[in-house]
């Protein structure tokens, strides 16, 4: 189950890889309180168990993905700035809104949850030290380094869309400003590439509808939007490189709604990196593009759930 800003969108994942059942529910997630956004999940939730079990299909677990800063030993969402979310437990607000036994309840970072399955993706090139960026509203970060999952001492690490890059400092999310996501994310991408009231900044239209007309109009010469996306991509380049000089990685994977249409700023994001980097020959780092895109999450919550089941079947 994604929750982001501005929908909850739960995803059935079969062994195969394959999507057995898709629920989106557009809501202003954003805009709604705690306590609407669990009703909304939990209803979204069983909508789904009841659709599986018609299907003689028994879930193994089920794992949340959210925005924000996590607890997962208590279920607790430390901290989800984009929806001003503190101190919530929301694993035990979904189980008791769910009244029936359901499977193993988990909860992730949006991007830590996506790194999982972007490594578990990428371990045929036998990668160990990898930072999976996530570009959504705002923007998150998995890092791995020799194969591990970076939490820091109270699981904030990897919160680069806060870091304090710009120096126009416009307001975050967070209260503070010239945080990385305002320059990067995608509210920075629409509001660079096209005026107030063009459709392409309309929330209302289906985001993956919004990517593909910037890219149509990337590739007809559009000026504006080939500018934001110029600007975009040296702004993703100064951070990344700041991310490459302190963590050393061998690739950095861009995620998100930079699978949609990072392709068209990737020559120059690589360019600038190994302008940036300490030592690009020694040091530098492959920047490359996730073939997962807006699903990683939801596949990085299957690997867990899945991994829960490796390490105690008894539990299912
Ligand atoms: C949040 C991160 C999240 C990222 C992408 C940021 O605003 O602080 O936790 O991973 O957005 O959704
Ligand atoms: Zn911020």
């Amino acid at each position: 189950v994604e929750i982001s800003t501005s929908s909850v969108h739960v995803l059935a994942l079969g062994l195969g890889g394959a999507t057995a059942f898709g629920h989106r529910t557009a809501a202003a997630v954003a805009d709604m309180t705690a306590d609407a956004v669990l009703d909304l999940t939990a209803r979204s939730v069983r909508t789904c168990l009841t659709a599986l079990e018609r299907d003689g299909v028994r879930p193994v677990g089920i794992t949340l993905a959210v925005p924000g800063v996590i607890d997962a030993d208590t279920g607790t969402v430390e901290y989800a700035p984009a929806l001003g979310w503190r101190g919530l437990r929301i694993l035990d607000g979904l189980r008791d809104r769910l009244e029936r036994p359901v499977p193993p309840l988990t909860v992730g970072n949006d991007a830590k949850l996506g790194a999982v399955a972007e490594y578990v993706h990428a371990q045929g090139a036998g990668v160990q030290d990898m930072i999976c960026i996530t570009g959504e509203r705002g923007v998150g970060a998995g890092i791995i380094t020799d194969g591990r999952l970076l939490l820091g001492s109270t699981g904030f690490a990897g919160e680069v869309g806060h870091m304090p890059l710009d120096p126009e400092r416009r307001p975050c999310v967070c209260g503070r400003t010239g945080c990385w996501e305002t320059m990067v994310g995608l509210d920075a991408i629409f509001r660079l590439a096209a005026a107030d009231g063009d459709p392409v900044r309309d929330p209302g239209v289906e985001l993956e509808e919004r990517l593909a007309e910037l890219r149509r109009r990337a590739e007809s010469g559009h000026a504006r939007t080939r500018q934001a996306l110029d600007r975009v991509a040296d702004d993703l380049a100064l951070g990344i490189a700041l991310l490459a000089d302190v963590l050393n990685p061998q690739a950095v994977v861009l995620g998100g709604y930079f699978s949609h249409i990072g392709d068209l700023m990737l020559d120059r994001v690589r360019e600038v990196v190994r302008a940036r980097v300490m030592a690009p020959d020694a040091g530098g780092c492959e920047v490359a593009m996730s073939t997962l895109g807006f699903r990683a999450a939801a596949q990085g919550g299957a690997h867990l759930a899945l991994d829960a089941v490796y390490q105690d079947p008894g539990a299912v």
